[in-house]
């Protein structure tokens, strides 16, 4: 059974908080503009080397997920494998994200909240790590660092009208959830890669996670929204 990875808040590194927060901002410029918000950065020796976020609904192109924005930069000036390079991503990259991060030979991804419809690595296929992919080794990815924020970030967005879909429903009723179980159970340690015992986390424990990781899935028409508010801690990495 295929199974994301959280790191419980304990063992995360500084280091990988911090850069999880930048990875935040440019989620919440991706909801300023009316973007699912998910943002990225991959980091390179202590460097940011690329910053990305969603930008389906301004190119009307259902792949320019983050990752992929940030790999177009990226692969002009880095040759794969890129085994040196870690991605921090604020949602669990998906199935189509997680392959190109294999076939560029990522070394490490460190993701927010899960995505349980569409996750590629562990939610629902286990892209990072199978043995059934003849490309580049697999990757360590591992998620739970800013995990709440991740997930608000989320709920705001599924909160609005998606006045780019082609029937917008109403959605003045819904209310802003702000309650986020903790994960069931902690996930594994930094640096290996599946857990043996443990019982990782499935974002399947309440409806707004599902119901973003549904709106993960239609890039191509997601819903406007405006930020209410910060989420804790959106300081400069180090
Ligand atoms: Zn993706």
């Amino acid at each position: 059974m295929n199974k994301a990875v959280y790191v419980p808040p304990e063992d995360q590194d500084e280091v990988d908080l911090g850069w999880m927060r930048e990875a935040l901002v440019m989620a919440e410029e991706a909801l300023d503009n009316d973007e699912v918000p998910v943002g990225c950065v991959f980091v390179k020796e202590g460097r940011a080397i690329a910053r990305a976020r969603n930008r389906t609904n301004e190119w009307r192109n259902a792949t320019l997920h983050a990752e992929l924005e940030a790999i177009d930069h990226l692969l002009p000036f880095h040759t794969p494998p890129l085994s040196q390079i870690t991605l921090y991503v604020t949602v669990e990259p998906c199935v189509m994200c997680a392959s190109a991060l294999r076939q560029i030979g990522i070394g490490r991804v460190v993701y927010g909240c899960g995505n349980d419809r569409f996750g590629g690595c562990g939610s629902v296929l286990d892209v990072s790590t199978s043995p059934l992919l003849d490309t580049h080794a697999a990757y360590d990815a591992v998620g739970g660092y800013y995990r709440e924020e991740a997930i608000m970030l989320l709920r705001r967005f599924y909160m609005s009208e998606n006045q780019n879909a082609p029937n917008p429903k109403k959605k003045a009723t819904r209310v802003l959830k702000t309650d986020i179980p903790p994960p069931p159970s902690a996930g594994t340690t930094p640096g290996s890669s599946r857990p043996s015992s443990t019982a990782p986390v499935r974002e399947d424990e309440d409806e707004a996670p599902s119901a973003a990781a549904q709106l993960l899935g239609r890039q191509g028409m997601p819903i406007g929204s405006t930020l209410a508010s910060t989420p804790r801690g959106l300081t400069p990495a180090p």
